[in-house]
């Protein structure tokens, strides 16, 4: 790439060290093109103004007109904000600023009409637009037409590189950008054929667009640039799985196996569970290394299926490790399995952060010389003194909070890399999970045990509160146990606190002693505390659970039959469906019922809408693929593992076909990628073959 590019960002005018910092730091921006790749996310009509009245139906960012009618300055240190009480001829809403505001002062003058710009939030009853942009109206150009929208961070907007800075400091860019020489990324022929912008004219389009039609032509080359990239990447590693690793050769279903299946499996299988099993079974006695993932909704019947697949394992003289994410969801499964297990001669430990020194020793030591089967743990397992005697099979709970560097460590336990089968609830489409599990392959448990009932699933207002908890006390009259739950937000950690604790007195009111006896759980009690509220609520001690969202993975007590959710508009869709899966485990027929406020967003209502309508975790994936986009989905925005900047796997569907067809053309014709015409096409494939290993490699 050309020089002038790579130029680091601190020496573009008006940036310097210290923004140059925060750039790096909070965009991920180092050189002149990674501002300039930094792409509005969208574009506003400035001509247009919304009202304060329908701020809780729109979504994302509004823009407003009206005058500063008050201030107010409160806390001191970290605790400081400004409140600025703003009005429209609909309305009146805060706008705040929480820290290093000073700079915005002078634009505050109260009863001078001003623009305002921003996205408002809601906190408890009340909405409110934190760190806004404001410019006073006679400051606003009147002839501007379309703004491109940048995002930003607050750290950012602290240091004034809100969007408007931050589009203040690319068109200085492009500027500089017209004298230089820019290389076109894309091959020749594909332009033509596609009649795409060339890269110079698509760059000054998409920041700074004279009509919208052109900024929509500019985004289509790069997002198709950048699913090229994408498919490329993913035909190219296919190639380098077909050459796979060599695995443990399990050349037979084995004695322990058997001997479990036919005396110890309390259930018969399911179908799925079968055909799941048949395709591990050919994975792992292939010779060849076994990478798959493995989907099933809450409750499908995953654990069992990993039990069956490590005793495979254990007939051939291999050992088996199962990974969860967290310490209440390893101990879960170890009771789980230990049960299943007690009448066998497989030996079973548990190692978490909690396990202590002595007990650890011994399993080290039992590890090693292979009398332990099986370890089920977190993270703590990772530890390269946990060493085994022939680790075979490794099953991962939940992959997504694991990253590459802990994944890779798995690597080091054995000269053979072991079998990995990853286990997820969070249903992903299949064209996201061949994108970021790239050579995994894929089995579905696409069936729940028999004999469950589907859970009834109802939408309430703060009106009807009296009529639930009608409902909860016939329940519970009926013998059966209540959850409810409240969200718990880090942004407002303390207000959520008091909102849980205002829901924990009221609930002790209408459901008073002795007759009825409440649990609480939340992130700020002890551990053992919480241990012996959950374990009041498992043995039936108490009928109701007042918790937040702590009790999402690993409780399962099938005699609770009812999960209220609090606020349920401010959870996303994946949430609500893990925490409806707390329910419905047992024989009785489960509801749910999700209480929200009255004003609700578009995408909330549909959200809370998609939650009534179907109990499927894939319809819901789908729904909240839509609603939120793949990144946020796979929590992967921080961790940068799914890189897209401008194009989305979902919306842009038939881009990602057209970049599919062109990616395999373009390897037809030249599979390593070594024509002239290919050659930033090829760089860039080398970069991302570096950068993220395939997993059968990690070593
Ligand atoms: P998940 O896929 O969410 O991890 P689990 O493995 O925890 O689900 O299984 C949920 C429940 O279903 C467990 O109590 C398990 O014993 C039970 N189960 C699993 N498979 C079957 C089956 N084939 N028939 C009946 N019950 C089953
Ligand atoms: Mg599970």
């Amino acid at each position: 790439m050309n020089d002038w590019l790579q130029t680091s960002i601190e020496f573009l005018k008006g940036v310097g060290p210290q923004r140059a910092k925060l750039l790096r730091e909070e965009l991920g921006i180092l050189t002149f093109h990674d501002l300039l790749s930094h792409y509005p996310f969208r574009y506003i009509d400035r001509s247009k103004y919304h009202s304060i009245r329908d701020l809780p139906m729109v979504d994302g960012f509004v823009q407003l007109k009206g005058v500063i009618i008050g201030m107010n300055e409160s806390g001191n240190g970290r605790a400081k904000r400004l409140t600025v009480k703003f009005q429209d001829e609909t309305g009146v809403i805060d706008l705040v600023w929480f820290q290093g505001y000073k700079y915005i002062l002078p634009n505050l003058k109260p009863n001078v009409p001003i623009q305002v710009f921003g996205k408002p939030k809601q906190y408890s009853s009340s909405w409110n637009i934190p760190h806004p942009e404001i410019i006073p109206m006679a400051q606003v150009d009147p002839n501007l037409g379309w703004q491109p929208v940048y995002s930003s961070t607050e750290k950012l907007t602290a240091a004034g590189l809100h969007s408007r800075g931050i589009q203040k400091l690319i068109i200085t860019l492009l500027q500089q950008l017209q004298v230089q020489q820019l290389p076109e990324t894309l091959p020749a022929s594909l332009l033509n054929e596609l009649q795409l912008l060339n890269n110079r004219t698509a760059i000054s389009a998409i920041h700074n667009p004279s009509n919208v039609q052109l900024a929509q032509k500019a985004r289509a080359r790069f997002k198709l640039e950048e699913l090229l990239h994408l498919q490329l990447e993913l035909l190219l590693r296919k190639q380098i799985s077909m050459q796979r690793t060599a695995g443990h050769v399990v050349s037979e279903v084995g004695d322990a196996f058997h001997h479990f299946y036919e005396n110890h499996l309390p259930f018969p299988l399911t179908n799925a569970q079968k055909k799941v099993l048949k395709e591990i079974r050919k994975d792992i006695g292939s010779g060849m290394q076994m990478n798959r993932l493995l989907q099933g909704d809450v409750g499908s019947g995953k654990t069992v299926v990993a039990l069956l697949t490590m005793l495979m394992g254990i007939g051939s003289g291999l050992q088996g490790a199962l990974m969860a994410p967290t310490e209440i969801l390893a101990n879960q499964h170890y009771i789980g399995l230990q049960e299943l297990l007690k009448d066998t001669d497989i030996r079973i430990a548990l190692l978490t952060g909690s396990t202590k020194k002595a007990a650890r020793k011994v399993i080290h030591e039992a590890l090693l010389n292979g009398e332990l089967h099986l370890l089920i743990g977190t993270h703590a397992l990772l530890e390269d003194i946990v060493q085994f005697k022939n680790l075979g099979i490794v099953v991962i709970d939940e992959q997504h909070r694991f990253g590459v560097a802990q994944r890779a460590r798995l690597w080091k336990k054995n000269t053979t890399p072991p079998h990995v089968l990853v286990m997820t609830a969070t249903p992903i489409p299949r064209t996201l999970a061949m994108t970021f599990y790239g050579d995994l392959d894929v089995s579905v448990i696409d069936e729940l045990p028999p004999g469950r009932k589907p859970i009834t699933t109802q939408h309430r207002f703060e009106k009807d509160r009296l009529v639930v908890f009608g409902f909860i006390k016939r329940e519970i009259e009926l013998g059966r146990q209540v959850y409810i739950v409240y969200p718990l937000i880090q942004e407002s950690e303390s207000m959520d606190y008091a909102n849980l604790m205002d829901g924990y007195e009221s609930i002790t009111r209408v459901f008073p002693l002795p007759d009825y006896r409440v649990s609480i759980v939340h992130g700020k009690m002890k551990p053992e505390a919480k241990d012996y509220e959950m374990q009041l609520f498992v043995e039936g001690k108490t009928q109701i659970m007042v918790a937040t969202t702590v009790i999402e993975v690993g409780v399962n007590v099938p005699n609770a039959s009812i999960m209220i959710i609090e606020s349920a508009e401010r959870f996303g869709l994946s949430q609500l469906h893990q925490l409806r899966g707390r329910v419905g485990r047992g024989a009785e027929q489960s509801y749910c019922i999700l209480m929200s406020g009255d004003k609700l967003s578009k995408d909330t209502k549909k959200r809370l809408s998609t939650m009534v309508r179907t109990n499927d975790g894939f319809e819901i994936s789908e729904v909240d693929l839509e609603l939120r986009g793949p990144g946020d989905i796979m929590g992967t925005q921080q961790s940068g593992e799914l890189d897209l900047k401008i194009a989305d796997l979902v919306k842009d569907g038939p881009l990602v076909a057209l970049a599919r067809d062109k990616a395999r053309e373009l390897l037809a014709k030249d599979p390593r990628l070594e024509l002239p015409d290919h050659l930033y096409l090829r760089m860039e494939a080398v970069k991302r073959l570096k950068d993220k290993p395939n997993w059968a490699e990690i070593s």
